[in-house]
């Protein structure tokens, strides 16, 4: 996720309009044009780099994602209910809210977790175990760094606004966070010792993730408050779930519908016929047409995925047809009539 940052890259604010990215855009294209810097790598890669960070950032909905997950391109997930599962599963472990109202203003980190799914297993939905580490409030000292029986003290910097003003140049003042408490507001003299005055321990988390119908490879969802609790009482950090799915051999998903193409026999497509097709659901039958040509999509209804919401996909299947490769000299003899027969 340490990747380049595209706003940084085009020199804008996180909340610059649109008017504004393509204004800067279009200054630092010119100025790292290559008629402008022949010959010059540096200023190529700059302009790469530029031209992806547009790309991005002047798509409302990739720069949406980018702000949400650091990254353009994977989906969240739209099925409904998805969301309010997840924080249901959160909510039994006391994630959220603990630290809330408190002077720390550092946040705890974000987790990453990524979780592999079978073709199978994303098209009829499952329930995966996990297992992660994650920071959760000291036990010893309750989150608050101190050793037992002490207590933190009011930073004598900043007087426990964790801000301080500095003025620069006479005139201009300036807010940073403070030097002496890093921002929490409070001292601990006497660390505790089990955390050394972090406020933070380990803890190993295993929960069961129930997976509905219908994930997509590169799917992610984003669990508020699932991620390291902040230090000293900071706020969490979020968990992001994402989902990778396993191509399968022979079956291609898009959405709810699932893809397959097959060879059918040369008689099967002049003379029509029933052919087996494999789906998820089992072996089932197409009717072929008498005169069916090569490429034809037939459509197997509701042989898709199955939403827990009622939805449903079909499998669409494309058929080639086959041409021998070896041939009996039988075979061979009745072909060699075919084109007397057939004019
Ligand atoms: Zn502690
Ligand atoms: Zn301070």
């Amino acid at each position: 996720m340490a990747e380049d940052d595209y706003y940084e890259i085009l020199g804008v604010s996180r909340n610059a309009t649109q008017e504004e990215i393509k204004r800067a855009y279009r200054r630092l294209a010119k100025e790292y044009h290559p008629d402008r810097n022949p010959g010059d790598k540096e200023a190529e890669e700059k302009l790469k780099k530029i031209n992806e960070a547009y790309s991005v950032l002047s798509d409302p909905e990739k720069r949406a994602n980018y702000d949400r997950y650091g990254t353009a391109d994977f989906q969240g997930i739209d099925m409904n209910g998805f969301s309010d599962l997840f924080s249901e599963i959160f909510r039994g472990f006391g994630f959220g809210d603990f630290g809330m109202g408190r002077r720390g203003p550092m946040r705890g980190r974000n987790l990453r977790l990524n979780i592999r799914l079978t073709f199978k297993e994303a098209f009829f939905g499952t329930e995966k175990t996990v297992a992660f580490k994650r920071k959760v409030p000291c036990k010893t000292c309750h989150g608050s760094g101190a050793a037992p029986g002490t207590s933190p003290r009011r930073c004598p910097t900043c007087g426990g606004r964790g801000q301080v003003v500095r003025t620069m140049g006479g005139f201009v003042t300036v807010s940073q966070t403070c030097p002496t408490c890093q921002g929490i507001g409070e001292i601990v003299e006497t660390p505790c010792p089990k955390c050394r005055g972090t406020g933070l321990q380990d803890e190993r988390v295993e929960i069961k993730i129930p997976i509905p119908p219908g994930v997509e490879d590169g799917m992610a969802q984003r669990v508020q408050g699932g991620g390291d609790a902040g230090p000293r009482g900071g706020p969490p950090g979020d968990l992001i779930v994402m989902f990778h799915v396993e191509p399968h051999e022979k079956f291609v998903r898009r959405g709810l519908h699932v893809y397959l193409e097959i060879d059918i026999p040369f008689n099967v497509a002049v003379l029509g016929g029933e052919v087996e097709v494999p789906t998820m659901w089992g072996m089932s039958e197409i009717k072929i047409p008498r005169g069916t040509r090569d490429g034809t999509l037939f459509r197997m209804r509701g042989k898709g995925v199955h939403t827990r919401d009622g939805r449903s996909g079909d499998q669409l299947v494309r058929v080639h047809i086959h041409v021998p490769q070896k041939l009996t000299r039988k075979q061979r003899e009745y072909l060699e009539k075919f084109p007397e027969i057939f004019g």
